[in-house]
Order: C-alpha cells, then sequence, then structure tokens
C-alpha cells in the first residue's frame, strides 16, 4: 500500500520542490528531501527506501530505535531526529540519529555532547522557534544568536545549520516572514561563526513551496507522501 502510494505522491512532491526552485532561480539538487516517516510503521520505510529516499525522520526517541534497528544504517540513508527532545532522553541518540534536527536547549546540546563517541561528533541543527508558540520548541527570544553560538562550542556537537517549524497558518507573508527570519538568523550566526553550516531545514507538507523559494535546503514532509498518520505500533 505504501508503496503504491509513494509511487503517486513522490513524483508530486519532488515536482513541487522544482517548481519552487524553478521560481526561485535555485537548482533542485540543493534542495535535500527527509521524509517524515513518524507513526508510519515499517511497512512505509521499506517503501521510501525502495523508492530512492535516503533521509528518513522520526520525532520520537522510542520510536526511532525501534526504526532503526529494524533497518540498521544502509549506506547513504541518514536518519533525523526530528521531534522534541527530552533531555533525559539526548544521551540515546548519538549513534542512532545521523542528524539531530531538533535541538533547542543547551541543556540538549550538553547530554549530546556528554554521550558523544570521541571520535564522531553528534551532527546536530539547532532548532529556532520562531513562532513565539508555546507548544513549539526551539531558542527564541533575544538571544537566539548568543544561544546557537553557545551549542557551537561543544566540541563534540557539529552545528550543520538551523531547523525551523513554521506556524500553522495560511497567511503566506507570515510564513514568508517566519522563513527569512530562519535565513536571517544563520547569516548572522555564521557571520560570527563561519564553522556553522548552511543547512536550513524549513517546510512541510503545507508551506514547503514558500520556503523553498526563501531558500530551504532541506524540507521535511510527511502526510503529502504518506498519508494521514495512523499512530505507531511497535512491531
Ligand atoms: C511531523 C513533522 C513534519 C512533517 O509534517 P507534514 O505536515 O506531515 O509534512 C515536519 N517537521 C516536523 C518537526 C514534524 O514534527
Amino acid at each position: 500500500m505504501y508503496a503504491e502510494r509513494l509511487r503517486e505522491t513522490l513524483p508530486e512532491v519532488r515536482a513541487s520542490i522544482r517548481r519552487a526552485c524553478d521560481r526561485a532561480g535555485r537548482d533542485p539538487d540543493d534542495v535535500t528531501l527527509v521524509a517524515v516517516t513518524k507513526s508510519h510503521p515499517f511497512e512505509a520505510i521499506r517503501a521510501a527506501l525502495d523508492a530512492g529516499l535516503t533521509d528518513l525522520g522520526e520525532n520520537r526517541v522510542g520510536e526511532l530505535e525501534d526504526k532503526v534497528e529494524h533497518f540498521g544504517h544502509p549506506e547513504g540513508v541518514r536518519w533525523h531526529m526530528i521531534g522534541s527532545i527530552q533531555s533525559r532522553k539526548a544521551s540515546r541518540l548519538p549513534g542512532v540519529a545521523d542528524l539531530v534536527q531538533s535541538v533547542g536547549r543547551l541543556k540538549v546540546g550538553r547530554k549530546l555532547a556528554a554521550a558523544a563517541d570521541h571520535e564522531s561528533p553528534v551532527s546536530v541543527l539547532a532548532q529556532v522557534n520562531t513562532s513565539g508558540e508555546d507548544a513549539k520548541g526551539g531558542f527564541e527570544g533575544d538571544r537566539v544568536v548568543e544561544g546557537i553560538l553557545e551549542l557551537a562550542e561543544f566540541d563534540e556537537l557539529r552545528v550543520e545549520g538551523l531547523m525551523t517549524m513554521a506556524p500553522f497558518v495560511d497567511d503566506e507573508a507570515v510564513l514568508r516572514r517566519t522563513f527569512r527570519r530562519l535565513r536571517e538568523t544563520l547569516e548572522d550566526v555564521r557571520h560570527h561563526r563561519p564553522q556553522v553550516g548552511d543547512t536550513l531545514s524549513m517546510g512541510m507538507t503545507n508551506d514547503v513551496g514558500i520556503a523553498v523559494e526563501e531558500g530551504s535546503t532541506m524540507v521535511r514532509i510527511g502526510t503529502a507522501l504518506f498519508g494521514e498518520r495512523p499512530g505507531y505500533e511497535p512491531e
């Protein structure tokens, strides 16, 4: 069922990314598609891998562990942690997640750093709360840039860029402003610390086109690929 669905949805999603790139004069190869498989069963991941998707996004530590245990780390595949992280679970992520996108607090960064293998730093994105909604995690307020720069001080972390979730609205101007603000925040951070990477993870099913027009280099798409989420049950 998932394989069949992806045969239809994956070309559509790729086309919408391509169209947004055309509008913005960008190269579609500069936008990584993360397939958000959270809440979907193993079958969805099997289908995604068979369809050539290489980046998989999960939002719960336990579910991510289950899935990584089942599928391992096939060559070229990256597992992304995109959900909010309780600091007591952060130490389980190094070696499981290839990119931890949702580091929104220094405390979580500290736990990840402490659990990192000395030979391989943990790749992370700093999550920014651009909407100010309490339910969305991330660095926020006046000291966003300072906080991210502090995160980048940990030798055991490699900050590859920033991630945000836009507010859940249809107002295009609000979305555009949100994404633009994330891009400017990254410019500011990199101005102070050029070692920070240039990944801008922004754009989901409802706002992917605008995010790409505003410079996203990584979109996280669940619903448009896999349909409504059923609720995951360990297999
Ligand atoms: C669930 C989720 C997504 C995917 O959302 P869709 O609207 O289904 O595309 C992207 N990013 C994060 C952080 C999520 O939790």
